[in-house]
């Protein structure tokens, strides 16, 4: 949603160029100034309305060779969840063995997102 008056920098994060972008006005005459791309200004309106991220993390695993593995978010979820999102994968544990891309958790946070693994690991 978006807040009542923006007024405020930003740096976009989609590429390594990091434009810095102001932003000011209302959701109805939003003023976006900075950005070299189309990218740039979506992802500029995106953050002032509703900001998203990509949660990396990783779950316990038993029986693996390795007792962690790596995890992501199959897409961005609201930044507003993520406290609680990080919260389930604190206590989520998988067995092994894992490969790159299952689901390690559904639906994570009832965030209508799908934790994935981002690597192997073999059962010990
Ligand atoms: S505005 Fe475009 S060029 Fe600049 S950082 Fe964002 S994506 Fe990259």
């Amino acid at each position: 949603m978006f807040m009542s008056k923006i007024d405020g920098n930003l740096v976009c994060i989609i590429c390594p160029n990091g434009c810095r972008i102001r932003v000011s006005g209302s959701a109805g005459s939003l003023k976006v100034e900075g950005h070299a791309c189309q990218k740039g200004y979506e992802y500029t309106v995106k953050e002032v309305s509703n900001p998203e991220r990509v949660i990396t993390s990783s779950v316990k695993v038993t029986q693996g060779e390795i007792p962690l593995v790596s995890v992501k978010t199959k897409n961005p979820v609201p930044k507003t969840r993520i406290k609680e999102v990080m919260n389930v994968i604190k206590k989520a544990r998988v067995k092994a063995p894992v490969e790159m891309g299952d689901v390690i958790i559904k639906n994570v946070g009832n965030t209508g997102v799908d934790l994935i693994a981002t690597r192997k690991v073999n059962r010990k």
